[in-house]
């Protein structure tokens, strides 16, 4: 059952109607659980910004225009703990290789080891007898979204309570969001387990459950709440810092459109387009998950958006036709959103070497928002934080989003 339509006008919709609502209000009321059918408190459009079917920037406008950056303050920090989490994994591209590893070998684990396989399933399948986590897996396979708060108690009862690897939650959880993000996701399950602060970890206690949910639940004497932090598992040293040029497109080019950015018409393209290759990624082309589901009418309805506004035809393209795709258009450039460090990367991964061969280069345009907020993810969120409101605030006029600029390859990172 999907509760979000996958069009940027549903997009839109849901952040007019949470605007009013953006400032004190959802400061006061934002770790409220209220069920899966109240998300009046919080905004819930986090399957729309994963894609961009709206941007960061334009939901940062769109609420600044409305609230003072005081009131609005709480909002405007949580939109930027996603651009944390994604400029700390642009920074660190292989804590995504090592989870993707380690999720994997848990997986091939469970053939073998009994006792895991069997309190995995119990998780998976909601028959744990901890009635508010097995009413959130009901929750997260029905409607593909959870509340944050629910999110922290569910990921802290499965590692903590459960005992489980947090790598298999959240490979459960990216199997079944709707704005199932490698940045986000990864990170914030690390975070929870407390390996991003350094023994700092999230324990889920019965009192706060109750209260947040408004007694829908109350699990007391259920939970392991003196739990300690998971063992140190330091992270690899700052690899790559993103390189950033200025933009420098031809008069003609053609347009990639990818999962990670589904609103090409404000990346700042002034060039003629050609036509528009709309690329899938691996999972959503093999899955007919619900979050699959939303990914493929989200591309159908950017590729429409996209031509009609250029004016230029769209149509799915193998990756690896995209280079002779290009090559019979008779462009140098193959223009897209940039595509930060994940799955849709990976897929991409041999393109530039194909596209050079053709005579065609890959351009990525990175948006304003991440190229001034990135570079900031380097240690803790307070870096980023403390440079937040300045950033901010330079959108809360009404002029347009400064253009995205061009970054260089491989896939942004020098
Ligand atoms: C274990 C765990 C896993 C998570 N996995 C994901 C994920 O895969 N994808 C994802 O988008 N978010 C993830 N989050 C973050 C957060 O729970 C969701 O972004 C949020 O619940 C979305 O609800 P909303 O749109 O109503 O957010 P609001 O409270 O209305 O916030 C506005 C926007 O800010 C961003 N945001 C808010 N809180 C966070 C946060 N804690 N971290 C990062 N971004 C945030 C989202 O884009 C959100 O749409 C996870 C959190 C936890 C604890």
């Amino acid at each position: 059952m999907m509760l979000w339509e996958p069009t940027r006008e549903a997009a839109l919709a849901r952040l007019a109607e949470f605007v009013p609502r953006a400032g004190r209000a959802y400061a006061g009321t934002r770790n409220v659980d209220r069920g899966p059918l109240d998300r009046s408190n919080v905004s819930a459009l986090s399957p729309y910004i994963r894609r961009r079917m709206i941007t960061e920037e334009e939901v940062v406008r769109a609420v600044l225009q409305k609230h003072s950056f005081a009131a609005a303050e709480k909002f405007v920090q949580e939109v930027a703990w996603r651009t944390y989490w994604k400029g700390w994994l642009e920074m660190r591209p292989d804590m995504l290789v090592r989870f993707d590893t380690e999720r994997k070998a848990l997986k091939a684990a469970l053939a073998d080891d009994s006792n895991l396989n069997r309190r995995w399933q119990k998780a998976i399948e909601g028959r744990t007898g901890i009635d508010c986590f097995d009413a959130w897996v009901g929750e997260l396979v029905t409607y593909g979204w959870l509340h944050n708060h629910a999110r922290m108690w569910f990921a802290s009862i499965w590692i903590f309570t459960l005992g489980l690897p947090w790598q298999l939650g959240a490979d459960f959880f990216y199997k079944h969001l709707l704005d199932a993000d490698p940045a986000s996701n990864t990170f914030s399950w690390r975070w929870v387990a407390g390996l991003h602060t350094r023994g700092k970890h999230y324990v889920a206690r019965a009192e706060n459950i109750d209260r947040n949910t408004q007694g829908r639940f109350a699990p007391y004497g259920l939970l392991n709440e003196t739990a300690e932090p998971l063992p140190e598992d330091a992270p690899p040293p700052l690899a790559v810092k993103p390189r950033y040029d200025p933009p420098q497109l031809d008069g003609r080019v053609a347009l990639l459109l990818t999962e990670e950015d589904l609103h090409p018409e404000s990346l700042g393209i002034n060039a003629e387009i050609a036509g528009i290759a709309v690329l899938p990624s691996a999972t959503v082309s093999a899955s007919e998950s619900p979050a699959a589901s939303f990914s493929k009418a989200a591309l159908q309805d950017a590729a429409q958006r996209a031509a009609a506004h250029f004016n230029a035809p769209a149509e799915i393209v193998d990756p690896a036709q995209l280079a002779a795709w290009a090559k019979a258009l008779g462009v140098r450039q193959l223009v897209t959103g940039a595509v930060p460090v994940g799955q849709i990367a990976w897929q991409l991964r041999d393109l530039p070497p194909a596209l050079a061969e053709q005579g065609v280069a890959l351009v990525q345009l990175q948006r304003d928002w991440d190229r001034k907020l990135w570079p900031l993810a380097t240690a803790g969120f307070f870096k980023l934080k403390t440079k937040l409101p300045g950033i901010a605030m330079e959108y809360a006029s009404d002029q347009p989003s400064p253009q995205s600029q061009q970054i260089s390859l491989p896939l942004g990172l020098s």
